[in-house]
């Protein structure tokens, strides 16, 4: 095979080789570069493409190459790269890659690879799609352009022998569907209906292709997809409409550990419907976003760690294929020689004929090799990507990634000239070598899950079958307990009541989940008592024991997790993914303020002198109320008492009215844990006569509080008065509400913005403390953002949150749904209502209509007040100042955000959004436990950091103890 022609893209010739020359060296560089290239095509001026490119490429830490350092010094007087000639030059280079939306440019190209001998795929570049009217679109594009091409491909003259299989001609017209693109609400807990929704944009197209003798391929995308993707082809293609036609197939990534199993399933599948069917064999394109998601995640990562596997795997699959070759045509999607000849050797060593199988590359790449392949008589199929700029660069970054890659084997053979030997190395012994070197380096740091260290609960991955099971039969077993009674828990000791208030479910006000005990002044009379019995003993366990205890209850609370859900779905209203990630959190603070009491819990030496110890140590305050809302029905009120006890103090749990069935739970889980009676007391009843009275009272010595602005308030100012008796100041920790912003500035990337915006300010109903409820969006721009926006919206799936794949559920309670319409109600004289979607006609169920204001005044309540649902005001800004200023324009400080593809914005951000807990380019809800330490200041708390290193200390105080170890002028040794 010849291959010595190096190809353009790797010659050091032009911009593009320069840059791709020094991306190579300089990691920075590349990084910078690449972000360059993904915002470029938002920018729509001369200035704002100069302002972009000195921030990326001109910030003072990048090693330059000299041309490019004198380029960026001339400023304005290079023409070609600042204003519209680099967009050009970027065109001109992505354009190596795609092709364009020109009808007649797209034919030619295409036709062009017919006299080539070429077959094709076609790939239809998209936005990620964020509602239905785009999905619509996206399916609409796909019939048209496939008319366009049987049309025109009609009239070329006969295909080459890449359109000729061993066993008969191929369809010519080749395209490639990518599934998220033909539905917008796809969740992992819900399956069944994405197969629904895609299946019937699907069916129009398979129709056509049919008709047309079109081919059919199914792309791979992320791994959250793959098991939906390989439902979806065994669906529809099943279906007795489709079970004959159109000529279809899949593709399969090699760097998943899962594709062995999936080939196999695949194939057996074909066998089963007498079907032959065409397996893209790929390597996959997503390693580091597969890998990062996972890791973030706390999930097992699914794709191979080293390259090597991928390529063994790829050899291995290939053999698999081949010799399946009675059931299912293969087509090996590979630039690397190594892979194409290991698949060669394979077919002759099995008696197959070149023709009975295909390769496919990328269009623009390994150029030499796919003439060589012809040369050889194998058939050859480009995948062509088509489609504008903007969807565009997702694809051109994978692909100038892939070009610099140190792994990659086209930039190891073209760019760094690596022997043939190197190069054909077998990828089997290379990974075993590399599977080696990690089990050493990992035995020599002894890095395999070092103990005590603080790690994150996985949340449940829903696209497992038997998860999403346990959630639907967990809902099954609490329906059939509902409506029982809650006794208070004194001592240990249900203690009944003469008032008990049922809890309802939101979507349904007729289902008493639970009755709970009232607490009157007595009962939390005596739960004090009970508290201050306990607490001398309790604070003389050692740190270690009790910490142990809190991690046996976390451990509790993962037994129960999808009991626990199941409450939470029910008696909250939380949606399944909502409801695992609280239970998820409530594991999370256990585990995390366990693991710090240990650390506090060893006293610590001060600064050294000889002749004296000097040791600080932390000592419990005494005994507290946990007050908590209804929000985090379980995870704030795990947190603030896990952090209360492992301190050493004894506390009094009151749990808001409306989620008193959750807080019982958690008080049998704390008994069944182990902890002492008394040490934690369970007292229901209204915060503002029971719960106002522990304030209030003199031996109450610290209250954690989180719930809103007015009772943080109060709470904060009795707590301030020391009636007679009391012996200590009260410590209170006080997180309350926010009237979170996020700022989307013009050259923020939309795909990103509409989803992370969506999901803050609709996820749980807006009823997040960290929830968007101001969004400030700048002028230019604003109008495509919204219309995006609104488009999603109008998207959303709205019913009971215990329907899986559901939205947007009900709020809280009747009295909370009377409260927000009526804010909805006096803000439409404030400000424009953009859009109102519809909820279910169901008189039972609190359902508030998502809504959302656009020219929202500053001085508005809309703009000022926190509303706790799902109401969003919108503020268009000027400039990034006035954005800034209106985003800092509030008494609250809680959470906040930006989305920017400017570095100079992005720090600006940094350092002049005043909140609490800030994100940019991401959503603003989600904090996770010691990743995002979460709270705020101002209006919105006292500056604690729940999940935080320095949170357990607001449950204690500081004491140093100094020895004088001087005796008769003797010293003992240092450290005795
Ligand atoms: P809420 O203030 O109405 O109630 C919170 C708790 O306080 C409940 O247990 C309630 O019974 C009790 N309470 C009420 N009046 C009291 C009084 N006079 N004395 C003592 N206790 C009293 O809040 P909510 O509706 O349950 O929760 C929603 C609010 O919580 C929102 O404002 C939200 O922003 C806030 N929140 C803040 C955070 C945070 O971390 N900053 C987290 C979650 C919720």
């Amino acid at each position: 095979m010849d291959t010595a022609e190096t190809p353009a893209l790797f010659t050091k010739k032009g911009l593009y080789g320069s840059l791709m020359d020094w991306a190579m060296r300089e990691e920075r560089f590349k990084t910078q570069l690449f972000r360059f290239v993904d915002v470029l095509p938002t920018l729509n001026s001369s200035a704002q493409i100069a302002k972009h490119l000195k921030e990326y490429l001109d910030d003072g830490r990048l090693n330059l190459s000299p041309a490019l350092r004198t380029a960026l010094k001339a400023g304005t007087g290079a023409a070609w790269l600042f204003g519209p000639g680099v967009k050009a030059q970027v065109t001109g280079m992505a354009r190596q890659f795609m092709l364009g939306e020109d009808e007649k440019e797209v034919i030619a190209a295409l036709r062009r690879l017919n006299e080539r001998g070429i077959a094709f795929t076609v790939d239809l570049l998209g936005e990620t799609v964020v509602s239905e009217a785009e999905a619509d679109a996206y399916a609409a594009r796909y019939l048209e352009l496939m008319t366009l091409l049987a049309r025109e491909t009609a009239k070329w003259p006969p295909a080459g022998k890449s359109n000729e299989s061993s066993r008969g001609p191929v369809p010519r017209l080749n395209l490639s569907i990518k599934i998220s693109a033909l539905y917008s609400q796809i969740h992992p807990a819900d399956p069944e209906t994405a197969i629904e929704k895609i299946s019937a944009r699907l069916r129009p197209l398979l129709r056509r292709a049919a008709e047309l003798g079109a081919f059919i391929n199914f792309d791979m995308e992320s791994y959250a997809l793959k098991n939906l993707t390989l439902r979806l082809f065994e669906t529809i293609f099943s279906e007795p409409e489709f079970a004959s036609g159109p000529a279809c197939g899949l593709a399969l990534q090699a760097y998943l550990r899962d594709t062995e199993g999936d080939l196999a399933r695949v194939i057996a599948w074909a066998r089963s419907q007498r079907r032959r069917i065409t397996v893209r064999l790929v390597k996959g394109a997503y390693w580091d976003y597969e890998t990062v998601i996972a890791q973030q995640k706390g999930w097992a990562v699914p794709v191979f760690e080293f390259k090597a596997e991928t390529d063994a795997s790829f050899e291995k699959l290939s053999v698999a294929l081949l010799e399946n070759e009675d059931a299912v045509d293969a087509a090996f999607g590979t630039h690397n020689v190594r892979s194409i000849a290991q698949a060669l050797a394979q077919a002759e060593r099995l008696g197959l004929d070149r023709g009975s199988f295909e390769f496919q590359m990328l269009y623009g790449m390994a150029d030499s090799i796919k003439s060589a392949l012809l040369q050889l008589d194998c058939r050859v199929r480009e995948y062509c990507p088509v489609g504008a700029l903007v969807p565009g660069m997702a694809y051109l970054v994978r692909r100038l990634l892939e070009n610099t890659s140190n792994e990659g084997f086209l930039a190891n053979k073209f760019a760094k000239g690596e022997s043939r030997e190197e190069l054909l190395k077998n990828p089997a012994e290379l990974a075993a070598v590399e599977q080696q070197r990690k089990a050493a380096a990992s035995s020599d740091t002894g890095a395999s899950g070092s103990p005590g260290v603080f790690r994150n609960e996985p949340p449940t991955d829903f696209n497992i079958e038997s998860a999403r099971e346990k959630i639907r039969a967990a809902i099954r077993e609490l329906r059939g307990k509902m409506g029982r009674p809650h006794p208070l828990i004194i001592n240990h000791r249900p203690v009944s009541s003469r008032e008990w208030r049922p809890s309802l479910n939101p979507a349904n006000q007729n289902e008493v989940i639970g009755q709970a005990a009232q607490a009157t002044i007595a009962e939390a009379e005596s739960a004090l008592a009970a508290a201050r019995g306990a607490q001398p003993k309790w604070m003389r366990v050692p740190a270690e024991e009790r910490a142990s205890l809190v991690e046996k209850l976390a451990a509790l609370i993962r037994r129960d997790k999808a009991a626990l859900c199941a409450m939470e779905i029910l008696e909250a209203g939380k949606n399944w993914t909502e409801a695992d990630a609280d239970v998820v959190e409530a594991i999370d603070f256990c585990n995390f303020y366990a693991a710090e009491m240990r650390v506090l819990g060893k006293p610590r030496r001060t600064q050294p002198v000889a002749g004296e110890s000097n040791f600080q140590s932390w000592r419990p305050r005494g005994v507290g109320v946990v007050i908590a809302p209804w929000n985090f029905p379980l995870a704030i009120l795990t947190g603030m008492t896990a952090a209360a006890v492992v301190a050493g103090n004894a506390v009094l749990i009151k749990p808001s009215d409306q989620t008193p069935v959750i807080a019982a739970r958690l008080m049998d889980l704390i008994m069944e844990a182990g902890f002492p009676p008394g040490v934690a007391n369970l007292i229901m009843g209204p915060g503002g006569t029971v719960g106002a009275h522990l304030v209030a009272h003199p031996q109450v010595d610290f209250i954690a509080f989180t719930g809103s602005k007015e009772v943080g308030l109060k709470i904060w100012e009795t707590a301030g008065r020391t009636p007679a008796g009391q012996m200590n100041l009260k410590k209170v920790v006080c997180e309350m509400g926010g009237k979170n912003c996020v700022i989307v500035d013009s050259d923020a990337d939309l795909d990103e913005a509409v989803a992370g915006c969506m999901a803050s300010a609709f996820g749980y109903q807006g009823q997040k403390c960290s929830a968007l409820s101001r969004l400030i969006v700048l002028a230019e721009g604003h109008d495509k953002f919204m219309e995006r926006f609104v488009a999603a919206a109008a998207s959303m799936t709205i019913g009971p949150a215990e329907e899986p794949g559901g939205t947007l559920g009900p709020v809280i309670s009747r009295e909370a749904q009377q409260r927000i319409l009526a804010m909805i109600e006096a803000g439409k004289k404030e400000a424009k209502l953009a859009w109102q979607g519809r909820v279910p006609d169901e008189p039972l169920a609190c359902y508030v209509p998502p809504t959302i204001f656009t020219e929202v005044p500053r001085d508005s309540r809309l703009f000022r007040e926190e509303i706790f649902g799902p109401v969003l005001a919108v503020t268009r800004a000027r400039d990034f100042d006035e954005a800034l200023a209106l985003a800092n324009d509030s008494e609250f400080a809680l959470t906040g955000g930006c989305y920017s593809r400017s570095p100079v914005n992005i720090e600006r951000a940094k350092a002049e959004l005043v909140c609490g807990n800030l994100y940019i380019n991401r959503g603003i809800t989600g904090a996770l436990v010691g990743r995002q330490p979460f709270g705020g200041f101002k209006m919105s708390g006292g500056g604690t950091k729940a999940g935080g290193r320095e949170y357990l200390q607001n449950f204690l105080v500081p004491r140093v103890i100094t020895e004088n170890c001087l005796r008769r002028g003797f010293a003992p040794a240092e450290g005795e």
